[in-house]
């Protein structure tokens, strides 16, 4: 590879350093979709004084809401579902299906590019992350236990996401 830009190349090494930490570094050959640096080059201060407390604990420390606490569980409305941390559409609210899991569930994201899977061996499982491809923030995990054609569950934090109704339809999000 030819010469980095500097900016990109100290956020990529502080980032790769948070998400890849000593001992864990074999994983990082395991991504399942390759992806560019991020496209939001957010110092963590920053991250933190744009997220607040909750969502910057899901968003950027993999954090999980508790089950059935999250606002958007029970919202049935027509519209998509944006990434919390930099406004990329992600999924599609036809998308969206009631799983039971006490977390909001979709079969499939709009685009598989806006998103990238890595796995996860945290807390003595063997998960798939979801991240956003374009900031890198957590999203939440996908199993392969969905209803869809692809038989994939996103199963995705609230407080990782907001909700953009479809316009005309009112919705009030309580964040
Ligand atoms: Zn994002």
């Amino acid at each position: 590879m030819g010469s980095i830009p500097i900016n990109g190349s100290s956020f990529t090494r502080r980032c790769a350093d948070r998400l890849h930490p000593p001992g864990a570094r074999q994983r990082s050959s395991k991504r399942m979709h390759e992806s560019p640096s991020p496209e939001i080059p957010r110092s963590e201060d920053e991250w933190r004084a744009a997220l607040g407390p909750e969502r910057y604990h899901v968003l950027r420390e993999a954090g999980t809401e508790r089950p059935f606490s999250g606002s958007l569980l029970a919202v049935d409305a027509e519209g998509r579902y944006l990434c919390g941390g930099c406004g990329a559409a992600l999924f599609a609210a036809d998308a969206k299906f009631e799983s039971h899991c006490g977390w909001p569930s979709f079969t499939h994201p709009e685009e598989l590019e806006r998103v990238r899977l890595l796995e996860d061996r945290s807390h003595g499982m063997i998960r798939t992350e979801v991240r956003c491809a374009r900031c890198d923030s957590h999203l939440g995990h996908v199993f392969d236990d969905g209803p869809g054609a692809a038989g994939t569950r996103y199963c995705i934090n609230s407080l990782a996401l907001r909700f953009q109704p479809e316009e005309g339809h009112l919705y009030k999000d309580d964040t």
